[in-house]
Parts: C-alpha cells; structure tokens; sequence
C-alpha cells in the first residue's frame, strides 16, 4: 500500500483546505446546501470568498456610479468551517487530507483519495 508510507495530517492540524477556484458546497446557515466557486481566500482569518454566496444587502446613496441610488447586493466571506469541498474527481463532498510527497504537501481528497491541486 502506497498509502501507508505517506504522512496524512490531520484535520486539526490548522490549515486553509480551500483554495481560489475549488468547488464547495455551503453546509451550514441561510445558503446550505448550495454549492459555489471559491473566489478568493483569507487565510488568516480562515474565510473564503464565494462568488454569489452569503449576500447581504446594502442600501446605496446617490453617487456618480448610481445616480439612482439604490440597493447593492455584496458576498460577504464564510468560515471555512462551514463549507465542504466538492471534489473534482469524484464529485462527493469530501473533507481534505494532506499528504507529503517529494517533500511538497499536497491536497487529497478523503473519500476517493485522488490528489486535488
Ligand atoms: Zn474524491
């Protein structure tokens, strides 16, 4: 078993799983169940930004760009913790492993044990 001779790291072992342009599915809160796109991550605060997702509405005063004024709709980022990343290769939502391997750390998936880049 290749497996074996690899380190896993466990999961709380900190660690940001998600990265720009993975696919999540939101597991908690108004948006759960919905999957998404990562659009960008704040890896100190452990949130990530999700094209389309956690909107909140803002009202806007007349300005140059809105003359009308109006409402806004702006995503606001989510926990990491309360999203699961979809996996590319199999399509489940999965939790994410890490592996060393040639001395990088890789991303695997824990359900079909597929490397995620
Ligand atoms: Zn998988």
């Amino acid at each position: 078993m290749v497996f074996l001779r690899l380190q896993v790291w466990q999961k709380k072992f900190i660690n940001m799983k998600l990265k720009k342009g993975d696919k999540i599915k939101i597991t908690i809160g108004k948006d759960k169940g919905k999957t998404g796109v990562v659009e960008k991550v704040y890896k100190n605060s452990n949130k990530v930004l999700v094209t389309g997702m956690n909107l909140y509405k803002r009202h806007v005063k007349k300005n140059e760009k809105m003359p009308q004024g109006g409402i806004v709709e702006i995503p606001r980022a989510i926990d990491a913790s309360k999203l699961n990343l979809v996996c590319p290769k199999c399509g489940k939502v999965t939790r994410v492993g890490f592996i060393i391997e040639k001395g990088k750390k890789l991303r695997v998936c824990k359900k079909c044990q597929s490397k995620i880049n």
